[in-house]
C-alpha cells in the first residue's frame, strides 16, 4: 500500500495541499504501507526550486515525514530517498518519453500539427455551430508518410492521446462512483510542443511507475480522474483507488485565496484614503500599479510591510504564513484533519499519532469544509496554555530567533525570559508578545504618547490623579536599590496603600502609559522589571513633560 502527495510547487504550500498530504500520510500509517513525495515541477514557468524546498520545510513542520521521495534534513528530520526516483518530474522526461512512444507505435497515441490559429478557428466554428467543440483527429487523418515528413521538417506539434469511445466509470471511495457518459473526454494532449509531457501523462505514468496504489487529491481533479483511467488502461497500468477530497474555504464559503491578502489591504488602504504607499514599504509605481489594478497583487514582503504599516492581520493562506502567525504546528495539523475528516463522537482535540492510528476514508467529510479561524485561534491558545512555563519560553524564543530577530537582538537573555512567561497568560499564539511588546524595542527618547481618552481617563482622573501619583512615586523608584520583580511589588503596593485607597491599577495604569506608551502590557512589576531602572525613570520623566506640554492634560 502506498499514497503519494503530489505538489506542483508554484508559489507556497496551501492549507489545502497541507491537508491532502497530511490524510495521505496518516492513510499510510494506518495501513502500515508508505508515504511518497513526488515534485510535479514540468510546468518549468510556475516552478520554482525555492518553492520545491518551501514547501518540503513546511511539510518536515508539520510533522509530515515521507517515506519516499525528495532527500530531506533538517536538525533530526531527515526524509525521503528511494529506489524509484527521481522523485522530481523535471529530472524524468525520458521515462516519459519511453511510455509516450510507445503509444504511438502502439497507435494510441498521435501527433497533430494544428497550430493555435487553426485551433481556435475550430473552437469558434464550433460555437457560431452550437455544439460543444471536441477535437477533430486532424492529426490522424494525416498518411504515416506525411506525419514522418512534417517532423523531419520541424513543424511545431504535440502528440493527443487516442480516447476511446465509451462511458468511463470513476470510482471513488469518498465521493461514491460517477460515469461520465461516452464523448466526454475527447483526444487530449498528453505532450506539449514544447517536448514535456502534461500533466495528465506524468501522473498517469508516475503513480505507476512508483508503485502507488491509493491516490487522495483535490476534488479539482476528479474530472481529470477519467483521463487518467482511460490512458491507464491504454498503458496496460493498474488502477489505484481514488478518493477526492472537497475544498477547503472560507466561512463566507469563497475560496481561500492568497488574493484575500489583498483584498483586506485595499479595503484598509480605502478606508484611510491613501494615495501613497506608507513610508518604508514600497515604492510609489508598485503602489500605484497595485492601486490601479484590482487583479494585481503585491508579493508577500510588500504586503506584509504594508500590513504592518497600517497596524491589519493578513488573513493566514499558506502553511508558512500559520507559522509566521506563532501557531503550532500540532495545532494546526489538528484542525486541518477536523476540516474534513471527523473521527466519530464529538472529539476535537488530538494529535497526529491519534490521526495516523484513526484516520480511515469512510469518515472523509464530502462536502467543502468551512475554515474558522476563530476556533483554531481558540485551539492554539488553550494549547499555548496547556504548556509548562518552559517550553512556552523556549517555543517563544525559538520563534523570536526565526521571524524576530532585531527584537532578540535587542534584549538581553534576561530581559527575554522575563517577557516571555510574563506574556505566557494571554498569549494566544507564538506571535502575540513581539506584537504587543514594540514598546520594549522603543528608545526611551523616541516613545510617544497619545492623547486618547483611556490615557487621559488614567492619567487626569481621580484625585489624586495618575500623574500625580507618578510625581510621588518617582523619588521612590529612583531609592529603589534592588530593582527586581518582588521589590518592585512591595514599593508599589505600599504605595498603592498609603495614595490610591489599596486600589494598585489606580497606579498601575498611570505607571503603564508612562513606560510603554500605550494601556497594554505584562502585570507592571514584569513590566518595569523587563524595562530596568534607567528607562522606567526616563519614560515618566518623559511622560510627565509630554502631559504638561498637552492642553488639557497637565493634571
Ligand atoms: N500536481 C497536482 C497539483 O498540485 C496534483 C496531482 C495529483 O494529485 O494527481 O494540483
Amino acid at each position: 500500500m502506498k499514497t503519494r502527495f503530489a505538489p506542483s510547487p508554484s508559489g507556497h504550500l496551501h492549507v489545502g495541499g497541507a491537508r491532502t498530504a497530511l490524510f495521505n500520510f496518516a492513510y499510510a500509517r494506518r495501513l502500515e504501507g508508505s508515504f511518497l513525495l513526488r515534485i510535479e515541477d514540468t510546468d518549468q514557468k510556475r516552478s520554482s526550486d525555492a518553492a520545491s524546498i518551501g514547501f518540503l520545510k513546511d511539510l518536515a513542520w508539520l510533522g509530515i515525514r515521507w517515506d519516499e521521495g525528495p532527500e530531506f534534513a533538517d536538525g533530526h528530520v531527515h526524509c525521503g530517498g528511494g529506489k524509484a526516483g527521481p522523485y522530481f518530474q523535471s529530472e524524468r522526461l525520458e521515462v516519459y518519453a519511453d511510455e509516450l512512444n510507445r503509444l504511438v507505435r502502439e497507435g494510441k497515441a498521435y501527433h497533430a500539427f494544428d497550430t493555435p490559429d487553426e485551433l481556435e478557428a475550430k473552437r469558434q466554428a464550433a460555437r457560431a455551430e452550437g455544439r460543444s467543440y471536441r477535437y477533430d483527429r486532424a492529426g490522424l487523418m494525416l498518411s504515416p508518410d506525411t506525419v514522418q515528413r512534417y517532423l523531419d521538417e520541424g513543424r511545431p506539434s504535440v502528440v493527443r492521446f487516442k480516447a476511446p469511445e465509451g462511458p468511463v466509470t470513476i470510482a471513488d471511495e469518498v465521493l461514491g462512483s460517477a460515469t461520465l457518459p461516452a464523448g466526454e473526454v475527447d483526444d487530449f494532449v498528453i505532450r506539449k510542443a514544447d517536448g514535456y509531457p502534461t500533466y495528465h501523462f506524468a501522473v498517469v505514468v508516475d503513480d505507476e511507475l512508483m508503485g502507488v496504489t491509493h491516490v487522495l487529491r483535490a476534488q479539482e481533479h476528479f474530472n481529470n480522474t477519467a483521463k487518467h483511467i482511460l490512458l491507464q488502461d491504454a498503458l496496460g497500468y493498474r488502477r489505484p483507488v481514488y478518493a477526492h477530497l472537497a475544498i477547503i474555504c472560507n466561512p463566507d464559503g469563497s475560496k481561500m485565496s492568497k488574493r484575500d491578502k489583498d483584498r483586506i489591504l485595499r479595503a484598509a488602504v480605502k478606508e484611510r484614503g491613501l494615495e501613497a504607499p506608507p513610508h518604508g514599504t514600497m515604492d510609489d509605481a508598485v503602489f500605484e500599479a497595485w492601486v490601479a489594478d484590482k487583479n494585481v497583487q503585491l508579493d508577500l514582503e510588500h504586503a506584509m510591510r504594508l500590513a504592518d504599516a497600517l497596524d491589519v492581520q493578513l488573513p493566514e493562506i499558506n502553511v508558512d504564513d500559520f507559522r509566521r502567525s506563532g501557531y503550532l504546528p500540532e495545532v494546526l495539523v489538528n484542525f486541518l484533519a477536523l476540516n474534513g475528516w471527523s473521527p466519530g463522537g464529538d472529539r476535537e482535540k488530538f494529535d497526529l499519532a491519534f490521526i495516523c492510528r484513526e484516520f480511515d476514508l469512510p469518515r472523509v467529510i464530502k462536502t467543502p469544509a468551512r475554515f474558522d479561524r476563530t476556533k483554531l485561534l481558540a485551539f492554539n491558545l488553550d494549547a499555548l496554555q496547556a504548556m509548562p512555563r518552559e517550553a512556552f519560553v523556549d517555543r517563544v524564543r525559538a520563534h523570536g530567533d526565526e521571524f524576530h530577530p532585531f527584537f532578540m537582538e535587542h534584549l538581553s537573555e534576561a530581559q527575554f525570559e522575563l517577557l516571555a512567561a510574563a506574556s505566557h497568560e494571554r498569549s494566544k499564539t507564538l506571535d502575540d508578545m513581539f506584537r504587543t511588546n514594540r514598546w520594549v524595542l522603543t528608545p526611551d527618547e523616541k516613545l510617544a504618547w497619545e492623547d486618547t481618552k483611556p490615557v487621559r481617563k488614567a492619567l487626569t482622573g481621580g484625585g489624586p490623579t495618575g500623574l500625580d501619583q507618578l510625581r510621588a512615586l518617582q523619588p521612590i523608584l529612583a531609592d529603589l536599590a534592588d530593582w527586581t520583580v518582588p521589590e518592585l511589588e512591595r514599593v508599589i503596593t505600599e504605595f498603592a496603600q498609603a495614595h490610591a485607597g489599596g486600589q494598585l491599577g489606580r497606579i498601575a495604569q498611570p505607571l503603564r502609559i508612562a513606560v510603554s506608551g500605550g494601556t497594554v502590557s505584562p502585570a507592571i512589576f514584569d513590566t518595569l522589571a523587563i524595562l530596568g531602572k534607567k528607562s522606567t525613570l526616563r519614560r515618566i520623566e518623559r511622560c510627565l513633560e509630554w502631559a504638561a506640554a498637552s492642553a488639557g492634560l497637565a493634571g
